[in-house]
């Protein structure tokens, strides 16, 4: 029954997160939405603020590497279905600190999946684990050629792996004891929330700054973006009427190099600023390429689309400009995420 219907959803006060939660907790009000989230560094209630007082929304503080907590949130509330988005998301962040991304993302998801089992007890009528995943498990491409859903996994980066090793797991509970799921990759995401360490909020809050803007290696690094609404949307179908034990690739059929699309928003900021053509182009500066760096990723979101009839819906440079003015009209939530621990990050990072 609709009017039943318990979803936890993990992850919710981090970027694409808070997306999810706030499409399901305004689209379903018979749905019970729980919000579950430890609050990392990425995870900011403010991202969420204006659904905090919806009846149909509950927002538990836990960390999904603690088995006994998850186990006893599972036990109180008897969630129904999980869509499970909380991890360690940044690749930079794993290569100096591996060990938290094995935590997080593989014993996590794995803690998480033992819970649902212990609850559900084999009775798995309208029961869902539906796991978030990157394209960055199927490693890199040449020039040419996309990634399906069928291509190997053969990640790069301790996050990649990581989060292979994670899909990995989900597959195998699958197999093993039946538990229904589904699973997507998806490629690059951007919009409004998301933490200025990732490429688009970082340049334009550096942008805002006069701060130089660090291109890895020679810019030719190639991705696909997609805008994060999209990704709600596809996750809302996909939970939905995504068949059981399958994967789904979800993408934007949008693919950048990264000195191509730091050029545009340079222009898009530029433009949003008043300042003079070419004024942020010239903070462009190339850094020390990041080790294991994968040369490009592209998606073919062709089987979401044919089975389900999801296509993105933003074009990109609208996607862009409705992001650059979100960051601009919300330099209040930039400044408190980039005060504190964040300052260390970025001089580490960059060596200011
Ligand atoms: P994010 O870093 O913005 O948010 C992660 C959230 O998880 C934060 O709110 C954080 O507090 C929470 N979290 C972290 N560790 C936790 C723990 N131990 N227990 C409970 N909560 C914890 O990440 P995001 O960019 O929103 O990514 C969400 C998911 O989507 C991730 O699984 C990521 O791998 C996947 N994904 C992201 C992208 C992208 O472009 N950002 C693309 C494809 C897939």
């Amino acid at each position: 029954k609709l009017e039943s219907k318990k979803v936890l959803i993990t992850g919710g006060a981090g970027f694409i997160g808070s997306h999810v939660v706030r499409l399901f907790v305004n689209k379903y009000p018979n749905y019970q939405i729980f919000n579950l989230d430890a609050l990392t560094y990425a995870g900011n209630l403010e991202n969420i603020k204006d659904i905090e007082e919806a009846p149909n929304y509950y927002f538990l503080k836990a960390d999904i590497t603690n088995a006994k907590s998850i186990k006893h949130l599972f036990k109180k509330y008897q969630f129904g279905s999980v869509i499970h988005l909380a991890a360690e998301s940044h690749v930079d962040r794993s290569i100096t600190n591996p060990g938290i991304f094995v935590d997080t993302n593989i014993t996590g998801t794995l803690n998480l999946m033992q819970a649902a089992l212990e609850t559900w007890q084999g009775d798995f009528k309208d029961k869902l684990f539906y796991h978030i995943s990157t394209d960055e498990v199927y490693g890199t491409l040449g020039e040419t050629g996309l990634f399906t859903e069928t291509t190997a996994y053969a990640p790069n980066s301790p996050y990649a792996a990581s989060k292979a090793a994670s899909d990995h797991f989900v597959r195998a509970y699958g197999e093993t004891y039946n538990l229904p799921y589904i699973i997507s990759n998806c490629s690059n995401n951007y919009g409004p929330n998301q933490f200025p360490e990732k490429l688009i909020p970082l340049f334009i809050h550096n942008i805002i700054k006069n701060r130089n803007l660090p291109v890895y290696g020679d810019g030719r690094y190639t991705r696909d973006w997609l805008y994060v609404l999209d990704h709600a949307k596809a996750i809302d179908l996909l939970f939905h009427k995504g068949i059981n034990k399958s994967t789904y690739n979800i993408g934007g059929f949008n693919e950048w190099q990264n000195i191509d699309l730091v050029k545009l928003l340079c222009s898009v900021m530029d433009e949003k600023l008043n300042r003079s053509e070419g004024k942020s182009e010239k903070l462009i500066t190339f850094i020390k390429d990041r080790p294991g760096h994968d040369k490009r990723y592209a998606i073919d979101a062709t089987k979401i689309n044919k089975e389900l009839g999801w296509k993105p819906s933003v074009i990109f440079k609208e996607g862009l400009k409705k992001t650059v003015d979100w960051y601009l009209n919300n330099q209040e939530w930039l400044g408190n995420v980039t005060s504190g621990s964040y300052k260390n990050y970025y001089k580490n990072q960059y060596a200011e």
